[in-house]
């Protein structure tokens, strides 16, 4: 069975948005046990997207669609896909009833456009909108199974939910399921030759990517039923986990903000973090968790010199003979910080984040009754400023990770 999407709407071509209900629609559909193979995308224009549904009835079973189901004349899908299948558009009263309900309670009339969105195929199945006005449609015909739904993510959503999810059991053979190895410190190619030869695999599927400084690797496991595919997955999952040891910071685990932040609160510990170049960003990461309240005294953004030594009290002749950006400056940063915020842990960053020559070197530290530890990053990235900050505070925070795991 094969499954693919198609989403409608020029402004995706041109950039102006995401297209997060790819996003949403493949992970619901991988959730039901359904591969998706194909995901394509065309502009609110009728020849290509005539095309685009024809290639796709063809060469897959089930075809999903989103966007242009509106009222506006750039909305054709419902007009093409009905003339694709060769099913004809008929009023349906009872929409069209609903449609006028849902102006005059918001104190306005319906202008005649909207009118095509109470058009349904003559065989298609309706499914109701509850948080707009055109409904999506579901046609099967031929052995294939064509489902139109709204492009609005806050519509497309619940609709998915509540009526296309229970219409595609009869779909589902089985689930697929995933899981995901969080990496810090090896880079994607690095983390692939360790584990290579598993890549081969074809139930769990083992799939590399990386993100923003990070590697991760996806684990997924197609089975009858949920508890089977973790018994497909596990042993994979270890043999994973056993040879990328200590650079594995979580399973499943969202961000190494998390898996700090939980590491803290299992061990007891309190954090403080004295910022240069990421302004905050280690404060704010730690933070956005739930939780982080327990664990974490403090944050001291000491951007200038000035600051790093009244407030801090890093000495200034340190600043003086290694400058701001040094190994000797972020220790002494983390020693004063843990100090100043009473906490087991000290940490700090320091460094240039450009854009420019010289950008995405920083020194990061961490201080705590066993003593002090730094490292240097070079992230190579002399234009990212985003980049080198988020990395720098990613690897701060790696390292207290790495201090609370004992390695
Ligand atoms: P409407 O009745 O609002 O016109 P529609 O079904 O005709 O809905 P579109 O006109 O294609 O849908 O898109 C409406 C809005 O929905 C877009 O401006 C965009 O904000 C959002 N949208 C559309 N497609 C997507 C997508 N694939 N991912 C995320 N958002 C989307
Ligand atoms: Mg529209």
């Amino acid at each position: 069975l094969v499954c693919e999407l198609l989403c409608v709407g020029t402004e995706l071509l041109l950039g102006d948005i995401l297209n997060t209900n790819a996003q949403f629609l493949s992970r619901e559909m991988a959730a039901l046990g359904i591969a998706v193979l194909h995901q394509s995308t065309v502009g609110d224009n009728p020849l290509r997207l005539r095309e685009a549904l024809e290639t796709a009835l063809e060469r897959s079973d089930i075809v999903l669609t989103s966007g242009g189901l509106g009222p506006t004349a750039d909305d054709i899908t419902r007009e093409i896909a009905c003339e694709v299948m060769g099913e004809a558009l008929l009023a349906d009263a009872e929409i069209l009833a609903k449609l006028e309900a849902f102006f005059t309670a918001r104190g306005s009339r319906m202008t005649d456009n909207n009118k095509k969105q109470a058009l349904v195929p003559q065989n298609g199945r309706v499914l109701e909108n509850h948080n707009g006005t055109a409904p999506g449609i579901c046609m099967e015909k031929n052995g294939k199974c064509l489902i139109l739904l709204p492009g609005p993510p806050r519509e497309l959503e619940p609709m998915f939910r509540e009526s296309v999810k229970p219409l595609l059991q009869k779909y589902a053979d089985g689930v697929i399921l995933s899981h995901t190895v969080h990496t810090m410190l090896l880079g994607e190619s690095a983390m692939e030759a360790r584990v290579r030869d598993l890549m081969d695999s074809a139930n769990p599927t083992v799939a590399p990517y990386a993100k923003s400084g990070e590697a991760y690797l996806r684990v997924s496991a197609k089975a009858a039923d949920l508890q089977q595919a973790e018994r497909i997955a596990a042993p994979v999952l270890q043999e994973l986990q056993a040879r990328l040891g200590n650079a594995v910071y979580g399973l499943d685990c969202g961000s190494i903000e998390i898996a700090v932040v939980r590491l803290l609160a299992e061990k007891g510990k309190t954090l403080a973090v004295a910022e240069s170049c990421t302004g905050g960003y280690l404060a704010k990461r730690i933070t956005d968790i739930p939780g982080a309240s327990q664990v974490f005294a403090c944050g001291i953004v000491s951007y200038s010199n000035d600051i790093k030594r009244r407030i801090l009290g890093v000495r200034a002749q340190t600043l003086e003979a290694y400058s701001a950006v040094s190994e000797q400056v972020a220790c002494e940063m983390a020693q004063r910080v843990r100090q100043i915020g009473g906490a087991d842990i000290g940490l700090a960053a320091t460094g240039y984040a450009g854009p420019g020559e010289g950008a995405g070197l920083s020194y990061i530290a961490i201080d705590s009754e066993d003593g002090t530890r730094s490292e240097c990053i070079q992230t190579g990235r002399t234009q990212d400023r985003d980049y080198n900050r988020y990395v720098s505070a990613s690897r701060a925070l790696n390292l207290v990770r790495l201090f609370l795991q004992g390695a």
